[in-house]
């Protein structure tokens, strides 16, 4: 079968290879993968930051954020059907009795990402236990659950830390970066009623600028304009250790802050400690987020129809390219104003 592979660790190695066809295990399900999201793990793989492949092998099949058909049922699976379209999660447990997206690190693996393969290919396997069914009407959107449950994950962790020490209800949240993350953490404060403001720096004629103002959110070019003020919810998604910080100069206090970035280390923080100290002093909260289980994928689910009906078909428009496994190299190809792009593989 063909597949996107990289041999991990190794720059520029990204190439559309003949695979083995995956052999089911008990408990396991063949997948036919529809429609593969592309995001900035993908491109730390292929400049090769990060990855590993399967123990034993040499190539890693990327692709992590999938929907796909279950074409075929390993022996014992019985909470899925042949013909059903489900996500899979990413992450399975390693010697590790914690609910898997908190398990530490060396106690899990990932598909497309981390020893296990991914679902850029035509076929896939993984554990039946870790699908997520979709409904049928959500299929146009549901490459975007993977990376909303992340997001899920930070905003409900923020809001359940926030709200444990009193009866805390948040009113604004400050969104840095609008990529796929950013959006799609502005679309989830604006279903909760949260009056947001997102910025990048893009200009306002940007789609990333339009995508937020449909929202009924604020948008704010940072490159010409600085943000003023604090929020209740400051939710970091650029990435870039210097937003990160700057961020908490514009938590208000009790508020919480929600990192939803993979940043980069080195460069001078001298500021850090002072920042810290206010953070103690107003009692703030920083949270991280990695990974989702099966909850928050079902509330990523649930919000993307929210979002499909209350503000016409908004997730759709995050895709804004497409690409079929013969272009892949189209869709590992980065541009400024791309926002998500999604690899065609198998129609529905
Ligand atoms: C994925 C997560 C994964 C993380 C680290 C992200 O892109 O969405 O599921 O845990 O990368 O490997």
């Amino acid at each position: 079968m063909k597949a996107v592979t990289v041999v991990p660790l190794m720059k520029d190695s990204l190439a559309l290879r003949e695979m083995p066809k995956p052999s089911l295990g008990k408990g396991q399900v063949l997948l036919e993968p529809i429609e593969v999201g592309v995001c900035g793990t993908d491109k730390d793989i292929i400049e090769g930051k990060y990855g590993a492949a399967p123990p034993g092998e040499e190539y890693l099949i990327l692709g992590h954020e999938a929907v796909a058909s279950v074409a075929e049922l390993g022996d014992g699976v019985d909470n899925v059907s042949v013909g059903d379209i489900v996500v899979p999660t990413v992450r399975r447990p390693f010697n590790c009795d914690l609910p898997v997206d908190f398990c530490p690190v060396g106690h899990y693996l990932e598909h497309g990402i981390w020893g296990l393969h991914g679902h850029a290919a035509e076929y896939s396997v993984t554990d039946a236990r870790y699908l997520v069914k979709v409904p049928k009407d959500l299929l146009d959107v549901a490459v975007l659950t993977e990376p909303l449950s992340v997001v899920e994950k930070g905003i409900d962790m923020g809001l359940r830390i926030g709200q444990a020490r009193f009866d805390w209800k948040p009113r604004t949240a400050l969104v840095l970066g609008a990529g796929p993350v950013g959006l799609l953490a502005t679309m989830v404060l604006r279903l909760m009623g949260i009056s947001t403001v997102t910025t990048a720096t893009r200009p306002p004629e940007s789609l990333k600028a339009k995508l937020v103002l449909e929202l009924g959110g604020k948008y704010v070019d940072s490159a010409v304009e600085r943000v003023t003020g604090e929020f209740d919810i400051v939710v970091e998604a650029t990435g870039s250790p210097q937003v990160a910080i700057e961020g908490l100069n514009h938590l208000a206090p009790n508020g919480v802050y929600v990192l939803l970035g993979v940043y980069p280390s080195g460069g001078s923080m001298s500021e850090v400690g002072g920042l810290m100290t206010s953070m103690v002093l107003n009692n703030k909260v920083i949270v991280g987020s990695v990974n989702a289980g099966i909850k928050h994928f079902e509330m990523a689910l649930e919000h993307l129809r929210r979002a499909k009906e209350e503000f016409n078909n908004w997730p759709l428009k995050l895709i804004t390219k497409r690409a079929t496994l013969e272009n892949y190299q189209e869709a590992y190809t980065w541009t400024h104003d791309d926002i998500k792009t999604v690899l065609e593989i198998n129609p529905a």
